[in-house]
């Protein structure tokens, strides 16, 4: 028999869901869909539902888009509920057909170093890493609350989106600061998205030829945020994003690496306080902050139409990737795989051509006809490191990860 796990992705003002099938470990996606503007009265609610029973009725949208009352994560909950049970969406006749319920968390500091069963100690340390996450554990937190209410007695298990670099040795997670810094307030480099390298990682080394113990595979999550990993023998051992998502690579709207002493002008010779300082570096940064503009299509437009600051932005993300990833070669003692995923990576030929321009030396060479078509191996046959783009699915891994444990529970 098949086990219907839920998964959810809670945001701020968000609820991001799916529904899964599982059996012999295999996982089928039954129906996905998102709550918008939670907390508010003008919330939206999307839904792809029916996907195999009828082919038109793929989406849809439920009342009169902007004139639903959200007014909060548990409510938002209850409407996913009816919807799973709503006629349109026979993806379960009655709740209890929900067998566990996976949620999405982004910050699991040093306690949780694997996908765990949910009970109240798992929630007071989810709690007590929320000072490292402001913004996304908290409503994680509300999301598995909401669930206790809705579903009683429903297995919940949390996947941690730092989990996968739990791997780190300590010479690449400490900063160089006071060691009071890190042993009493817990700051070291914890890295993100690592749902997302786990997944990418693991294809990868089934698309490589060789034992898996000795596979050094650079993985780049190129989306809104983007990532770097260095991944030896399956375990992360280097990661671009540390304490916070704010470094590693140049991104959207946020900074990237850089000067520490940066923030430091901003404050003291510029007078701007704190919180300016924040939302530069997050939000007004990155592309954005050289080109005024944060979606790579976007800027990819401009620059082709001859905007210097597009053009300018471009030059200095590609650069800043591919400094990583020959900084990760060298940490792996070379590589065997460079997989590109998400938005940026899984799309764009041109940039995955210009990233890898000088890969020549680590053996990678991309081939233009298989980059064009975004084709899984995107280097030459003669190439000893290859080029992937593998598109990634953090559902799907926070699927396996919660049919496994629910099903040991
Ligand atoms: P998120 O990090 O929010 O999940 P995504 O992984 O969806 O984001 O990536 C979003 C980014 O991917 C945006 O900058 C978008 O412009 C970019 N993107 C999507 N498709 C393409 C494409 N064909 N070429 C260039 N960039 C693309």
């Amino acid at each position: 028999m098949a086990m219907k796990v839920l998964i959810l992705n809670t945001g701020s003002s968000s609820v991001k869901y799916s529904v899964y099938a599982c059996h012999d470990g295999n996982a089928k996606e039954l129906t996905k869909g998102l709550v918008e503007r939670v907390g508010s009265k003008n919330a939206n609610i999307k839904c792809e539902c029916c996907l195999e029973h009828d082919a038109t009725c793929a989406v849809h949208r439920i009342g009169t888009p902007g004139t639903l009352d959200i007014p909060d994560h548990r409510a938002a909950i209850a409407a996913i509920c009816d919807i799973l049970v709503s006629d349109r969406c026979v993806v379960v006749d009655d709740l209890s057909e929900i067998a566990g319920i996976g949620h999405r968390v982004v910050h699991g500091g040093e306690e949780f170093s694997q996908s765990t069963l949910i009970d109240e100690a798992v929630i007071a340390g989810i709690e007590k890493c929320c000072k490292l996450a402001p913004l996304h554990n908290p409503p994680a937190l509300q999301g598995i609350r909401a669930c206790q209410e809705v579903f009683p007695g429903v297995p919940q298990v949390a996947v941690f989106d730092t989990a996968f670099h739990a791997s780190l040795p300590a010479h690449a997670y400490r900063y160089p600061i006071p060691a009071a810094l890190y042993r009493d307030h817990g700051v070291r480099k914890y890295g993100f998205h690592g749902t997302s390298h786990r997944y990418v990682s693991e294809q990868a080394i089934k698309v490589l030829d060789m034992p898996a113990e000795d596979t050094r595979i650079i993985t780049c999550h190129l989306g809104n945020g983007c990532s770097i990993s260095a991944v030896k023998g399956g375990r992360c051992i280097e990661t671009s994003m540390g304490l916070t998502p704010l470094g590693g690579v140049m991104m959207g709207t946020r900074t990237g690496d850089l000067d520490p002493y940066l923030p430091l002008f901003m404050i003291k010779e510029l007078g701007m306080d704190v919180d300016e300082v924040d939302t530069l570096m997050n939000k007004k940064s990155g592309l954005f902050g050289v080109c005024g503009q944060n979606d790579m299509r976007d800027i990819l437009k401009r620059a082709d139409e001859g905007d210097r600051d597009c053009q300018l932005a471009v030059s200095m993300f590609c650069y800043s990737i591919a400094r990583f990833i020959g900084s990760y070669a060298m940490v792996l003692g070379g590589a065997d795989a460079i997989v590109f995923t998400a938005g940026i990576g899984e799309n764009n030929a041109a940039l995955r051509a210009r990233i890898l321009e000088n890969a020549g030396f680590l053996g990678c060479h991309v081939d233009p006809a298989r980059n064009a078509v975004n084709a899984e191996n995107i280097s030459t046959d003669d190439s000893t490191c290859k080029a992937l783009v593998i598109p990634t699915n953090e559902e799907l891994v926070i699927t396996t990860h919660t049919a496994r444990i629910v099903g040991e529970g």
